[in-house]
């Protein structure tokens, strides 16, 4: 039996999360579909495909102070930024979910980045299966699905007009705590993710292509937005700054992208990424090669956020099919 909520009984429910702590959902802001709090239902976007940016900057914002360090008389006092704010997201889709997971393997690893795990600790995830996946999407490639329930605290599926309701963690069997659940024979269908990506074997692909002209020609149209760092749920990169405010300093860590120039800038002027080919090589080395390498999983989710925001057309997807390709013949040349 599959246990369903109707969708007025939601509305409630979230009605009644809203009052007592920070509910963050999906909401329709100037042509953009993006994580916000909300007040009031009907702020809320249920037909949505994906917000436009991922939730990872309710983990990891684009501007954030790690600690302040202050003079008080003679001593100096260094205070640490505390996240105390219990946050529910809902609506976040599986790729997003499986995204801040990935995140998990840098961030969690000892030594933890102290905001990281308090965010993930006071933050509970309520997944919303797509049921339409756009055409940009490749989750199932990956190693999610579109009703992977796997890396969300509770999973909601649309089927009619209720939702099937699976409790996944403990964090979200208190949250659905005296909420009424029906029993119903309804399964939910499950669609299917549009693109067939080859991801398999990629590790390898990239190794044997790292040292191809492919990617200084690839990057030839690279135009360095970042856009592409921006909207990826897994993407990390960060710059760190110290700003002084009457006496007070605050150190800063904000978004940056590895393909920005200077980013790998050291004292004395020496870049040993200088050229974009470089760079770019490195955005998706360090997705396919080096990330899986380190962590287990590849360090893409197949959101598809970095395909639809190109404005030069550079598509992971076709990157991965390339470097297949490209990595057989180099294989073959090679023996
Ligand atoms: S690399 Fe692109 S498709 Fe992959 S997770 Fe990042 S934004 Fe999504
Ligand atoms: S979005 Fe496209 S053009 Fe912009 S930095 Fe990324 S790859 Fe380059």
């Amino acid at each position: 039996m599959t246990k369903i909520l109707g969708k007025k009984e939601l509305e409630s429910w979230l009605g009644s999360i809203m009052k007592e702590r920070t509910l963050v959902a999906p909401k329709h802001v100037n042509h953009l579909t993006l994580f916000s709090p909300v007040q009031s239902v009907d702020e809320i976007a249920f037909d949505y495909e994906n917000t436009n940016l991922s939730p990872k900057e309710l983990f990891f914002p684009r501007t954030d102070t790690l600690f302040t360090v202050e003079r008080k008389d003679s001593d100096v006092e260094v205070t640490p930024a505390i996240i105390e704010q219990e946050t529910i997201i809902f609506g976040i889709r599986p790729c997003d979910a499986w995204g801040i997971a990935t995140l998990d393997g840098p961030y969690l690893d000892d030594p933890a980045d102290s905001l990281w795990a308090q965010h993930r600790d006071k933050t509970t995830m309520i997944g919303l299966a797509c049921t339409k996946p756009a055409p940009q999407c490749f989750c199932t490639s990956m190693g999610s699905a579109p009703n992977d329930s796997s890396k969300v605290d509770i999973m909601l599926t649309e089927v009619d007009d209720s939702y099937a309701v699976e409790t996944v963690t403990e964090k979200g069997e208190r949250l659905l705590r005296g909420v009424e659940l029906k029993e119903s024979d309804v399964k939910p269908s499950v669609p299917s993710c549009g693109t067939d990506v080859p991801a398999e074997g990629i590790v390898e692909a990239a190794q044997k292509v790292f040292d191809e002209p492919y990617w200084s020609r690839l990057a030839d149209r690279c135009i360095h937005c970042n856009v592409c760092a921006y909207v990826c749920p897994t993407c990390y990169c960060f710059d760190i700054r110290d700003r002084r405010d009457r006496g007070k300093i605050e150190r800063i860590r904000t978004w940056e992208s590895c393909q920005s120039k200077g980013f790998t800038r050291i004292a004395g002027g020496y870049d040993p990424r200088a050229d974009k080919g470089t760079r770019l090589r490195q955005r998706f080395c360090h997705k396919l090669l080096y990330f899986p390498q380190q962590f287990g999983p590849l360090g893409c989710v197949g959101c598809g956020r970095c395909v639809a925001a190109c404005p030069v057309n550079i598509d992971i997807r076709e990157i991965i099919s390339d470097l297949q390709g490209l990595g057989a013949k180099v294989g073959q040349g090679s023996n």
